[in-house]
Formats: C-alpha cells, structure tokens, sequence
C-alpha cells in the first residue's frame, strides 16, 4: 500500500451561505472581456470571442460577509487592479455542454475578484507571454460565501442570461457599476464554451469577466464590492 510522501495540502474551499457545508473548489477558470465596455476600455475589439485562463485553487481567499480580511499586497506589481466579477460555482460538469447544461451544472454564486497585476500583464500582452503570473498569483481570487442557485434571483432565463447590479467600491467611492446583463456571453454560453476547452467538474469556480471600470488597488484602501441578489465582500491590502 503507498502512502503520500508529506501530507497532502488542505482542499481550497468556500462557506457556503446560510449551511455548515464547505463548497470543495476543484479548478478555477475566468473568461476574459464579457462586457463590451471593458473590452473597450482595455483595447479590444467587443466582438472578439470571450478566451479563457486560469488561477489554481488556492488563490481563493475567503472574504465572509462583514469581516474586514486583510492581505498582503502581492509582490512584483505596482498597479495591481480589481476586476469584480459573477462567479458560477459547479456541481456537476462534462464536456461539450449546451448552454442549458451548463446552466444546470450551477450550485450557485459568488461574488468575486480578479486581482490582476496590470503593469505585467501588459507587459506580457506586448511580447506574446502567458498570463499566469498576472493572474494566476497567492491570494488573488477574494470570493464571498456561495449562495445557492435557488437563492439568487439573477432572473435568468433557459441560458443564463442573468440581470442585477454588479459594483466595485474603494473607500466608498464607486469604481465599478455595471449591470449583469450587459454580459456578452450569458453564464450557460459562457460554460458551454469553457466545457469545449475541458471537462469541468464538480467543483470548478467560473470567474464570468468584469464590467468596465477596472483601476488600481492601494494600500490601506477599504475594497468592497457586490452582486445584486448574491452577495458583497470586502477587503483591504496591506
Ligand atoms: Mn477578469
């Protein structure tokens, strides 16, 4: 019989809302550029495919609801941004889903962000260089507790199509305000497509992009942001 050689690290996992029970997080996909403002503000052409990257599981940090959770501000950047983002939590998955089956692979939602280290990024987009190391960083997935699907009510229709407010704050001055439905790719669609680029599972967090507004993060600088009908977090980095 074999045996681990240490330990095998703890599971990432995320409360879930109103339960004792803990949501196992397995994989962590984002889309990129699902609202056409966005896409905008950062140069692209808003009729481009939505593209997908990754962050490893434990990036997530979990921000409960009240609590004030306190990180460091990560290295090698001086102009890390938020990116407020919907979050599809699977309980279920596949590969080559529809966007209906997609849809009914959601356990439920979390309000998330992106924290994305821009000056590399932009650095990496000029030379053709993979995003990992300004997206997939420690601790740059801040995610509320998940509130179940039923719970939520993002009026969505057989694809996902979902509506509510969607809002970044910093020290109480707001720096994000958009809306769910200006979602290019509603949340079944965006799924779907994840699903033809990997067999999701139980477990896989979707961060489903960010409206416009995106800017940077300092020290000491209370974040807080939230979804209409799923939840808020807040965090400050020090
Ligand atoms: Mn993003």
């Amino acid at each position: 019989m074999s045996s681990f050689t240490f330990p095998p690290p703890a599971r990432p996992a995320v409360p879930v809302e109103g339960t004792s029970a803990l949501f196992p997080v397995r994989r962590i996909l984002c889309v990129g550029r699902n609202y056409a403002a966005h896409a905008r503000e950062m140069g692209a052409d808003e009729r481009d495919l939505p593209f997908f990257f990754s962050k490893p599981a434990d990036a997530v940090v979990i921000c409960p609801p009240g609590q004030s959770v306190t990180l460091p501000y990560p290295s090698a950047t001086s102009d890390l941004h938020h990116e407020v983002e919907l979050v599809a939590a699977l309980s279920s998955g596949g590969s080559n889903l529809t966007p209906e089956q997609g849809l009914a692979a959601v356990y439920g939602y979390a309000v998330g962000v992106d924290l994305t280290r821009r000056d590399l990024q932009n650095g990496f987009k000029a030379k053709g260089h993979p995003w990992d190391a300004a997206k997939g960083f420690d601790l740059s997935a801040p995610i509320s507790p998940i509130r179940r699907k039923a719970n939520c009510p993002l009026a969505q229709d057989a694809i996902g199509q979902a509506e509510g407010k969607i809002w970044l704050t910093i020290d109480g001055q707001t720096r994000q305000d958009g809306q769910l439905v200006d979602m290019i790719w509603s949340i079944g669609e965006t799924i779907a497509q994840a699903s033809r680029l990997w067999t999701l599972a139980a477990g896989d967090l979707i961060f489903t992009g960010t409206p416009e507004g995106v800017g940077p993060i300092e020290r000491d600088e209370i974040v807080k942001a939230g979804i209409e009908g799923v939840g808020e977090l807040l965090f400050k980095l020090l």
